[in-house]
């Protein structure tokens, strides 16, 4: 070995580098089955505080029950998951938001008859989705209260740049804004450590090059990411470490370069599932 590789830290792990310091995320021994079929294989992982780490793998992978196991959406069969080095495994999605970790969805969900404002305020994370309700049923207080709420909407939305369409109907938003509603909303909660499924799938260059922008700037001011996404040149020039998920266990974990070229990283891609 020479002396300049001495020098450098590994830049391919086979499985997940499990010895980061300062750990807000791990996840350790998850498994999750559908009946017959084994989603999420003994998965672990640690997310460094203060990175975005990318998390990519074929389809069908487990990258999203990953997700769901971690925010509570779904129960595990076996495995923790710790936030802040707090053991969240058994806890509910808003408590876990509580812990300070946020999820938003592949697919967001449908705001039918909502303004892009009140969109905001709907959602486990942010708890406010039922008080939201009660807006037009209950006191002055209660009132006051969702004021103040719809005024820190309207705030974050003007962060992203988007406070123009705060009184659009949420439906009229194209695929793209509505990405950039989603994580704008899930700021809303104020979070350490956000999951992010797929943020740029389907959302055309322009506004993928401002959700990215977006992203380095909330990274800057201390928000950790854990991004699930398949449009490679996005996540490679975004995230690192990239930790490779295949068939529900971590295969890799390394630089985006060193992952890029990797011989096992490659053969999971061209396999397929069920290989
Ligand atoms: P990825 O996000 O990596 O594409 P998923 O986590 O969505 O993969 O899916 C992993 C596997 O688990 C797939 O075979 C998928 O069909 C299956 N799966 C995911 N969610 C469910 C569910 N709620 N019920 C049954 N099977 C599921
Ligand atoms: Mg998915």
């Amino acid at each position: 070995m020479s002396e300049q590789e001495q020098q450098t830290a590994p830049e391919i792990h086979e499985g997940a580098n499990l010895s980061k310091p300062n750990v807000v995320l791990e996840v350790d021994g998850l498994k999750k089955a559908f009946g017959g079929l084994v989603a999420t294989d003994d998965a672990s992982f640690q997310v460094e505080r203060g990175t975005i780490t990318g998390l990519i793998g074929p389809n069908g992978a487990g990258k999203s029950t990953l997700f769901n196991l971690i925010s509570g959406f779904y129960d595990e069969d076996d495995g923790t998951v710790r936030v802040n080095g707090a053991d969240v495994t058994d806890d509910e999605p808003h408590e876990i938001a509580e812990h300070g970790l946020i999820r938003t969805f592949q697919t967001p969900r449908k705001l039918e008859g909502m303004t892009v404002r009140e969109a905001m305020l709907v959602g486990p994370q942010t708890q406010l989705g039922e008080s939201f309700l009660s807006l037009f049923t209950s006191g002055e207080e209660v009132q006051q209260q969702e004021r103040a709420n719809l005024e820190d909407a309207q705030r974050i939305l003007e962060q992203f740049e988007i406070g123009h369409l705060a009184t659009q109907p949420a439906t009229d938003l194209s695929g793209g804004q509505m990405k950039l509603v989603e994580l704008a909303r899930a700021m809303l909660a104020e979070p350490e450590v956000l999951l992010l499924d797929e943020p740029v799938a389907g959302v055309n260059p322009t506004l993928a090059n401002k959700l990215r922008d977006h992203i380095a700037r909330l990274n800057e001011q201390g928000v950790t990411f854990c991004i699930i996404e398949h449009d490679m040149e996005f996540i490679m020039n975004l995230a690192d470490p990239i930790i490779v998920l295949d068939q529900g266990s971590v295969l890799v974990e390394g630089t985006p370069d060193a992952v890029r070229n990797d011989d096992r990283v490659i053969d999971a891609y061209l396999g397929g599932p069920g290989e």
